[in-house]
Formats: C-alpha cells, sequence, structure tokens
C-alpha cells in the first residue's frame, strides 16, 4: 500500500485531515472527485476547501464567542485551515472572513507540495473494506458512495435533508410561565418543557407562521424528497388553522399547573444534549427566515427572552446519525477502520467541518503511531463538539449542530453576563493542559517545517 491512510474528499474536512496526518509522517491518498470527472450542485470550481456558499469563517472573538474559542483551539493545533485563512483574510469587523480562492489555492498548494500526500481526482464509490479510512465527503457525498454508507448503517441512520427545529438555551426559558410534563405522564412524566397558548395566542401565532418571510429551496434541493415528518411548520399552517393543535402543537394530556386544565395549545420543547442545558422545539423545523423566526418564536408564552443555540432550517444536507453509529473516536462501529469527518458527521459549518476533519487526523495518527489518543477536554471548544456528536446528542432527534456554548458543560454558579468570558477562560486552560499533557500531539509528533 502506498498510503497509511486513505482521505475520501478534498473539502474543509478532509484537507484538515490530511495536514495533520502528513505534517506528522504519514502517507495520505486523498480522493477528490472534483477535477476527476465528479461535481456537486454548489461547487464551483476544482479547488480543495471551496467554501461553497458565504466568505465567513464568523467571529473570531476568543474570549465569548464559542466558534472564536474554536478557531483559538485550531490555531493552537496549527490548523491548515486556520492558516490559509490567514493568508486570504479580508476585512471583516470581528468576524474571520476570506477571499474564497485565495483561501482554496492556499490550501491546495500547501497539500499539493507536502511530499506525504498525493491527491487523487477520482470518486470513491464505496466504503473501503480496508486499511485506514477517512470519510469527508460533506453534506453534497455523491450518490454512489451515499448509498454504500447507508448500506453500512442502515438507510435509516443516513439524512439526506437536516429538518432542524430551533434549539434554545434553557435559562433563556421562563419556567414561571411553562412547565415539565410528559403528555398523559409518560415516561418520567417530566420530559417535556411545555408552553401553554390560548385560543387568541395561537390564532396570532399560526397567522404569524402564515405572514412570515420565508426562505426558498435552491433549485437543486426541490428535486429532493423529504418526509412528510420533515414538513416545515409554515406548511402544516398552510393546510388549515387546526392543523397544528392536531400536530406539533396538540395540547392533549397535558395539565397546566396553573388552571388545571389543558391549554388550547402547547409548544413542546424536549431535551437535546445530555447536559440537559439545549432544549429543541419539537416539530418546529422552518424555512422561515431568522429574523423573523426569533420574533416569531419569542411571542409563545415562556420564550419572550428565548436565546437560540441555533435556529430552524431545512437544506439539502447528507449526514449519518453519529451518537449512534460512531464511537468516542468518530469510528463506525461497525467497521471501526473507517472514520467519517466533516459535515457528514452531523456537524454544521466550515469550522466545525475542519475542526473535526482536524480532530480525526489526530485520532489515524496516533493509532498509527500506537498511541492512546485522549480527546481534548469537554470544557474546550473541539471537547464538546466531539462529546456531542459522539453520544452526548439525544440519537433520536438528532441533527446538525453548530458549535456553542450550550455544549459546555455548565457554570451555573457565574452571573449570566459573566458566562461567555468564564467558559473561554475555563476552555483554554484545560486546553492547554491537555495540549501539554497530551502524547499523541507532543511525543507522537514527528512535525516537519510549516512552508
Ligand atoms: C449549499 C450549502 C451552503 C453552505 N453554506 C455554508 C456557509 O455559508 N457557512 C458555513 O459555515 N457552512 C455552510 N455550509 C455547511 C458546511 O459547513 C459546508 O458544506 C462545508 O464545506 C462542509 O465541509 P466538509 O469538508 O464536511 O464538506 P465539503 O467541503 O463539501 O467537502 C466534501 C468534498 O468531498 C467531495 N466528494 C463528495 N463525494 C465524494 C466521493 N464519493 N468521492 C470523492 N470525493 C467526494 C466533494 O466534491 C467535496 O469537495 C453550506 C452547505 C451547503 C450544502
Amino acid at each position: 500500500m502506498t498510503h497509511d491512510v486513505h482521505i475520501i474528499g478534498g473539502g474543509l474536512a478532509g484537507s484538515e485531515a490530511a495536514w495533520q496526518l502528513a505534517r506528522r509522517g504519514y502517507r495520505v491518498r486523498l480522493s477528490e472527485m472534483r477535477g476527476g470527472g465528479g461535481a456537486t450542485p454548489a461547487h464551483q470550481t476544482d479547488g480543495l476547501a471551496e467554501l461553497v456558499c458565504s466568505n465567513s469563517f464568523r467571529s473570531d472573538d476568543d474570549e465569548k464567542n464559542a466558534v472564536g474559542l474554536l478557531h483559538h483551539e485550531m490555531r493552537r493545533l496549527d490548523s491548515l485551515v486556520m492558516r490559509a485563512g490567514e493568508v486570504a483574510r479580508v476585512p471583516a469587523g470581528s468576524a474571520m472572513a476570506v477571499d474564497r480562492d485565495v483561501f482554496s489555492n492556499a490550501v491546495q498548494s500547501a497539500l499539493e507540495q507536502d511530499p506525504n500526500v498525493t491527491i487523487v481526482r477520482e470518486t470513491v464509490d464505496a466504503l473501503p473494506e480496508a486499511g485506514l479510512a477517512i470519510v469527508a465527503t460533506g453534506p453534497l457525498t455523491a450518490a454512489s458512495l451515499a448509498q454504500d454508507v447507508a448500506r453500512a448503517t442502515g438507510a435509516d441512520s443516513l439524512a439526506f435533508f437536516d429538518a432542524i427545529a430551533p434549539i434554545v438555551h434553557r435559562d433563556s426559558i421562563d419556567m414561571t410561565v411553562c412547565w415539565m410534563q410528559s403528555r398523559w405522564n409518560k415516561g418520567d412524566g417530566k420530559d417535556y418543557i411545555n408552553c401553554p397558548m390560548d385560543k387568541e395566542q395561537y390564532l396570532a401565532f399560526v397567522q404569524g407562521l402564515l405572514d412570515g418571510e420565508k426562505g426558498a429551496f435552491k433549485e437543486w434541493e426541490e428535486n429532493t424528497p423529504y418526509f412528510d415528518g420533515c414538513m416545515p411548520i409554515e406548511v402544516m399552517a398552510e393546510r388549515g388553522v387546526e392543523t397544528l393543535r392536531f400536530g406539533p402543537m396538540k395540547p392533549v394530556g397535558l395539565d397546566d399547573p396553573r388552571t388545571g386544565r389543558w391549554p388550547y395549545a402547547v409548544v413542546q420543547l424536549r431535551q437535546d444534549n445530555k447536559l440537559g442545558t439545549l432544549w429543541n422545539m419539537v416539530g418546529f423545523q422552518t424555512k422561515l427566515k431568522h429574523a423573523e423566526q426569533v420574533r416569531l418564536f419569542r411571542t409563545i408564552p415562556g420564550l419572550e427572552k428565548a436565546e437560540f443555540a441555533r435556529l430552524g432550517g431545512l437544506h439539502r444536507n447528507t449526514f449519518i446519525n453519529s451518537p449512534l453509529l460512531l464511537d468516542r473516536q468518530l469510528r463506525l462501529k461497525s467497521a471501526p477502520h473507517i472514520r467519517f469527518a466533516g459535515q457528514i458527521t452531523g456537524c454544521e459549518g466550515y469550522v466545525e467541518s475542519a475542526a473535526v476533519g482536524l480532530m480525526t487526523g489526530l485520532m489515524a495518527a496516533a493509532e498509527l503511531a500506537g498511541c492512546a489518543w485522549t480527546p481534548p477536554p469537554r470544557t474546550s471548544a473541539m471537547g464538546a463538539l466531539l462529546a456531542h456528536i459522539t453520544g452526548d446528542a439525544e440519537a433520536e432527534s438528532y441533527q446538525p449542530m453548530n458549535v456553542n456554548f450550550g455544549l459546555f458543560p455548565p457554570l451555573p454558579d457565574v452571573k449570566k453576563k459573566q458566562r461567555k468570558e468564564a467558559y473561554t477562560q475555563r476552555a483554554k486552560a484545560d486546553f492547554g493542559a491537555w495540549l501539554a499533557a497530551s502524547a499523541p500531539i507532543s511525543s507522537c509528533d514527528t512535525a516537519q517545517a510549516l512552508p
């Protein structure tokens, strides 16, 4: 074999994984279908690490922002994506934005110049049967490979659309208005947070859904079928004024402790992560524009001050049910020679995809060196994201997720206003200690000089 690791997909995640392995002396075959006859509906060039939409890596503030913190941690690990981002940087205030062509060229030339990386322009149609592999084929994975992933993981574990319901930070929900109860007191009786609505509030809310400004499907998304279970809430509202009251806003079996009766309608939130810090609005996937979602959802009783960890959406997006299928090192439990990286794991965003790619590179390098790999601490941005993907997220309702402070172990004793700084300070201290102690990154590191 001419390589130690076969990486499939030369996007953000695959390029970063290749870099991390190569600079530790491991040989990588990087298969990228663009430039070899393959294409996706969103990519415009054959360049590696092409940014398909915005040119922003979002906030670069590592003192108050979770994605800024992720930048910081990736820089500490000599990320190629952050390095190329610096080369390509354009002014964008406290955000990090890049010239997309300069960025992609910088990533590609760093990998082309690395003797340990062989870039092969080819479409891979099936998961490799042997040898270490990293699948980083992204949200628009070629159909042939997606079919093979479905075969290996079970068709129900692979999604072609994300149907994202908004996710709310638990500590922003007004529990003097809402209450905890499962319908008919099933389960342990308190699995859901319920927001009650009277008739007037419900009718106004339905009207708000009908009137709200919506985003459109892209032409190539229209042809990809999505299941009825993913139907946007505003489409349900269009089917009749009562549809939601018989669907996700059904009040039956839920006794409002303030009245002792079922409300006219209810919005339910279900726990979204093991920490209990994030709660998703059940059945509220939506194509409403983000500003419209914030405005309308804050009219729901108890959510007037809701802080959203993420807003709803519906997009073409190929991803696997990672909490169910992958172990803590992103290996497919049923075929542990294969790791998944990037957006196909259910992380969301350029930076998150690259960060997960970076970690798979480190994990594979440690495995090749015979080292045990200690994951970054859960209190760090990388550790929190990894823990979420690999088991802390609820598998049943798993949907793609950006990095955010709701994934971090909570700091209930710190005042709300100071919490963001407290999260980043704790993260930096713990991440620094992990770096200093981490064998796979230091003693197994045979780093070459960077170009
Ligand atoms: C339309 C769209 C817009 C987006 N906009 C944004 C945005 O503005 N900001 C943001 O942060 N995130 C955005 N995302 C989400 C996501 O962060 C990016 O898609 C990101 O590029 C994911 O990185 P990745 O490495 O996982 O996948 P990609 O960057 O897509 O890389 C995957 C690579 O694998 C290749 N490939 C696929 N199948 C095969 C195969 N079988 N064999 C060989 N190669 C293959 C592809 O050609 C591609 O180069 C968007 C996603 C989509 C679909």
